[in-house]
């Protein structure tokens, strides 16, 4: 089946609304909606050009109208789309006056020269802004997988690309006066593919994104920024490796500093704490409040003796901690239960459990200090 030129359009034209309507549909709904909004314009610009262009073509509107206002509405569509694609992507702005600069530019040049009045340099002038506006924008959505990398970024990039790199291969017919009615045919119709991929993907990321920010909440302790009981439970494997380490962490008299200083100074404790183990820690060892004053850290590589030394540098470190409140020092120490798993076969839990054995042990024998274990049971 052959679909002629203006029925092309007409779904073009659909298609760029629908897409217009279901990203402002997900910016409403969305708690960060950045660069949602000028998407979602940039999509009703291009479908409000590309029906002017339609209705300049068969109606009665003047022609230097809807010529000159079907380039600015089509120059302005793909600027903003490139500003709304960079500011979904890595949430940096674009300055209004460089958004006005490309549609503004080529207003001015119409008007002087009137060139938006031949049909092939006024598609011309079209085609370049969008091809370059969509490799720009393409290449914003795949330079930014680095900082943050979701499933729907390199498809998001590669639908932006097809479109610009579709313009470009138009541009090349209008240049060398080889473009057909059949070619512009078939070139929007691989653009309507293209927009609503688009539309799609930019709603997918958004999605992903936000999946992304609910799961780091749910899997972060609030007060401390570490990790919680959650979060750790699902980074520990199953069973321990021989040459790794699991500490468990308490703070010495918390219930007296709480009572003493107040459950303020307290939480200051809390979160100096963890800066302090933070700051001991590699970014391969894992750190995680599991609840009131208790930490966990696990040293996924650490043989015993350098894990008893890794025990004894946090444990320095708590105590070198400086905070003071009504005029006195909190005294701040901790003490550390360290088990080192120098045999194959247990299982996280029964590591954690010989880690609070050692714990007990520490207390016992008079807090501030690290006790070490390498028996799984008792
Ligand atoms: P020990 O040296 O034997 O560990 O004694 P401790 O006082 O540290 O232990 P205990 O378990 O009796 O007290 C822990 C206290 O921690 C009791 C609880 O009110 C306090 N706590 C738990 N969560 C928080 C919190 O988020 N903020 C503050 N400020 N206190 C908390
Ligand atoms: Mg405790
Ligand atoms: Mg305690």
């Amino acid at each position: 089946m052959q679909l002629d030129l203006p029925t092309i359009l007409l779904l073009y034209k659909t298609a760029l609304v629908a897409g217009a309507l279901s990203i402002f549909h997900v910016s409403r709904h969305s708690c960060r909606p950045q660069g949602l909004k000028p998407l979602a314009a940039a999509y009703l610009l291009l479908a409000v050009g590309a029906e002017l262009a339609g209705q300049g073509e068969y109606s009665m509107l003047p022609l230097w109208f809807w010529t000159h206002t079907s380039l600015l509405l089509g120059a302005l569509g793909y600027t903003l789309f490139w500003a709304g694609a960079r500011a979904l992507s890595g949430r940096r702005r674009v300055l209004p006056a460089v958004l006005i600069l490309v549609p503004g530019g080529w207003l001015v040049l119409g008007l002087v020269t009137q060139f938006p009045l031949d049909n092939l340099l006024r598609a011309g002038a079209f085609h370049l802004t969008a091809a370059v506006s969509l490799t720009a924008a393409a290449w914003e959505v795949w330079h930014d997988r680095r900082t943050e990398s979701l499933p729907s970024r390199p498809l998001l990039a590669g639908l932006l690309l097809a479109s610009a790199g579709t313009f470009a291969l138009q541009l090349l017919y209008i240049a060398t006066h080889t473009a057909s009615p059949q070619g512009f045919a078939l070139a929007f119709s691989v653009q309507m593919f293209c927009h609503f991929g688009v539309a799609l993907m930019v709603s997918s990321l958004s999605n992903e994104r936000a999946e992304v920010r609910l799961e780091k909440v749910a899997q972060t302790d609030t007060l401390t920024g570490v990790g919680n009981r959650r979060w750790a439970m699902s980074m520990l494997p199953a069973r321990l490796p021989v040459g790794s380490a699991i500490a468990q962490l308490d703070l010495d008299h918390f219930k007296h500093i709480n009572d003493r200083f107040g459950h303020a100074a307290g939480d200051r404790v809390l979160v100096a704490t963890a800066d302090a183990l933070r700051h001991q820690l590699r970014d391969s060892d894992l750190l995680a409040r599991m609840g009131g004053e208790e930490f966990l850290v696990y040293l996924p590589d650490a043989a015993a003796s350098a894990a008893s030394a890794i025990a004894q540098r946090l444990c320095g470190a708590v105590q070198q901690i400086r905070l003071s409140e009504l005029g006195e020092d909190i005294p701040i120490t901790v003490s550390i239960g360290l088990a080192c798993v120098t045999s194959a076969g247990g299982t996280w839990a029964d590591w954690l459990a010989a880690a609070d054995r050692a714990l007990y042990d520490a207390k016992r024998a008079g807090r501030n200090r690290v006790v070490t274990t390498h028996e799984r049971t008792a």
